[in-house]
């Protein structure tokens, strides 16, 4: 038996389906993907310029841990301005790598080994392998399309053992759009007061929503204690390659994750802080502007799905559409890749999302509408060659 010098967990971890769907389309020549969860904006000239600005006047070193205090306070004026929340710039949050830092951290601060953290599927596919990279146990709880994969508390409190920790909540969701409201938002509340619960709100999508105003899970009556509040730049300001994120807590919560970050992590990448600070003071107007053009995208490209006979609910938030399959009687991943060779078109199979997520595809609609009827017009006819 030849050694191994990698860790159980490590071993154990699969690759992310999405991955391989994105090396078999990058081969192909004239292919429409809707595979890509990341904005199709540039990020803002005013929000690039701040950050050439800050290199001129050379800033190229390392900032406090936490981040830049100015953008700590752009943050919490934010985040009051907009969600309704107060949190301390000096001790209630983190500047991070990215969402998925923040996640990381989290994950890390409140888990001991063999906790178990909850995962509603259909799911962003980082969430269970950060939970057992942190030591913890990912339980998953399925949720069905009739509910608009909204979890009820009852199939909460199904999987709730003595070991449950947490529970990672993601509104506006990846993939499917669906969007808690206050009343949805109150019932997870109650699950989580009655087991003294800590829960993750990851809120990277909150600039994201369409027909509703967007509610903070933090923003719940009493909630505030026990939410750990996940956001970033990423989708909201089109940032993905700053890896610019935040987390917000109280102050035991981001005293403990500030410690896993300096060793970890130190800070961010300085002239994306630099960046954001400009974001979030005139930003508003171009986030407005990209709403406002997903919102248009979206009404399209729902309409189009269930007029081609894919069913899909209206997604209140982020840029997924998420579409049955199941009248084809394909697996998701047999309609995924006969799509992507026979037309051209790369989707995600919801399989990838867990269980749930079976019987599904995932489309971004982050795509020129230019594309998005292009794509129609090529699953119409995939369907009706075949289904
Ligand atoms: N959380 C969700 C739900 C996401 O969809 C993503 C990215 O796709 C992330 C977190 C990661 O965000 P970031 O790029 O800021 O690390």
């Amino acid at each position: 038996q030849t050694k191994t010098y990698l860790s159980k967990t490590v071993e154990e971890l699969k690759p992310s389906g999405i991955r391989r769907f994105f090396d078999l389309a990058a081969g192909m020549e004239g292919v429409i993907s809707l595979g890509v969860g990341e904005p199709d904006f540039v990020t803002s000239w005013s929000v690039r310029e701040a950050a050439i600005l800050s290199l001129e006047q050379g800033y190229t070193s390392y900032t406090a841990n936490a981040g830049l205090l100015e953008l700590r306070e752009e943050i919490a004026a934010y985040m009051e301005n907009s969600f309704g929340l107060e949190y301390s710039a000096s001790n209630e949050m983190i500047v991070t790598v990215g969402a998925s830092q923040a996640l990381d951290i989290a994950l890390r601060a409140v888990v001991d080994p063999g906790d178990e953290v909850i995962v509603i599927e259909p799911s962003f596919v980082s969430y269970i392998p950060l939970v057992n990279l942190a030591g913890g146990k990912g339980v998953a709880v399925q949720t069905k399309k009739e509910n608009d994969f909204k979890v009820t508390p009852a199939e909460l409190e199904e999987v709730i053992t003595h070991r449950t920790k947490a529970i990672i909540l993601c509104s506006p969701n990846n993939p499917t759009g669906t969007m808690l409201n206050e009343q949805d938002l109150e019932a997870i509340a109650t699950v989580a007061k009655n087991h003294d619960l800590v829960i993750i709100s990851d809120e990277i999508y909150a600039e994201l929503s369409y027909d509703e105003k967007f509610v903070s899970f933090a923003a719940i009556e009493e909630m505030r204690e026990r939410t750990i509040l996940i956001s970033g730049f990423s989708k909201g300001f089109a940032m993905t390659g700053w890896r610019l994120g935040f987390v917000c807590a109280p102050k035991e919560l981001t005293e403990a994750m500030l410690k896993i970050h300096q060793y970890a992590m130190m800070c961010a990448p300085t002239m994306a802080q630099f960046a954001a600070i400009e974001a979030l003071k005139h930003g508003n107007e171009d986030v407005n502007g990209m709403r406002k053009s997903y919102r248009r995208r979206r009404n399209y490209f729902v309409q189009s799905l269930n007029e081609i006979g894919l069913e899909c609910h209206t997604p209140g938030g982020a840029f997924y559409a998420f579409p049955s399959i199941e009248r084809t009687g394909l697996t998701s991943e047999q309609f995924a890749e006969r799509l992507l060779v026979e037309e051209k078109v790369a989707v995600v199979p919801g399989n990838v999302f867990g269980q749930s997520g079976e019987g599904h595809i995932r489309c971004s609609y982050a795509s020129s509408m230019e594309q998005l009827q292009e794509s129609i017009k090529r699953m119409k006819r995939f369907l009706e060659r075949q289904f």
